[in-house]
């Protein structure tokens, strides 16, 4: 029996054309978010350390000035709408696994049709001074990286015997998951990853590229 086909795409970079965390912070610059940039990219602190601290870097009374800057400045890769169009017809399971923040994610996603179960991003809680990061996805115990989103948790509940999973990503945050899926598509930081690391990847620049790939892989 062949194998079933799932996806597990990232959101910022990836379905948008921006990091929106990076842009967020480039934005309101609260004093300090540029060091903690770096050291996340140099793996000083792990990502979940990193977008925690960014976040409680920023006070809760501009709320609805973050939020509608994150929203407002989102551009949606090309060909997005039609790779879900594909994958419907091919039945492959497409889950958006995100590092990025409920506030942001689910309202950009909502224009298209992607079940709410089949998105995992951050939570956040503006319920005190500052923006709190929630981690209802963080680490099982098979994961040390403190993810704050763990993708690979997502990825290791659907079994490589099971299922042919494909990751689709450009950074950081899709690390740890492009070491285990059986194809990656990548762009961006997760290209030198893969090269570094000798791992197989596809390069894609937009989703027309990541269909085209996946209909070869069909054939063969
Ligand atoms: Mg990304
Ligand atoms: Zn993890």
């Amino acid at each position: 029996m062949t194998k079933k086909r799932i996806i597990f795409c990232d959101f910022d970079g990836t379905i948008t054309v921006n990091d929106n965390i990076v842009a967020i912070m480039k934005h309101f610059k609260p004093e300090g978010w540029d060091t903690l940039v770096d050291q996340v990219i140099s793996k000083q602190i792990s990502i979940r350390e990193g977008v925690g601290r960014m976040f409680a870097l920023l006070p809760t009374s501009m709320k609805q000035e973050v939020i509608d800057y994150a929203i407002g400045n989102v551009t949606i890769r090309a060909g997005f709408q039609e790779l879900l169009d594909y994958c419907r017809k091919e039945a492959i399971t497409f889950l958006v696994t995100s590092g990025g923040i409920d506030f942001f994610v689910y309202p950009v996603l909502s224009e298209f049709a992607i079940p709410k179960e089949n998105i995992y991003c951050n939570g956040s809680d503006f319920g005190g001074d500052r923006i709190r990061i929630t981690w209802p996805h963080a680490c099982d115990s098979h994961c040390s990286n403190d993810c704050g989103m763990c993708k690979t948790t997502i990825i290791r509940s659907y079994p490589a015997e099971e299922y042919h999973r494909i990751l689709i990503g450009d950074s950081v945050t899709d690390f740890e998951g492009a070491k285990l899926v059986d194809t990656v598509f990548a762009r961006s930081h997760l290209v030198q990853m893969c090269e570094e690391l000798g791992l197989p990847y596809d390069k894609y620049e937009d989703f027309y590229d990541v269909i085209n790939r996946l209909e070869e892989m069909k054939v063969k």
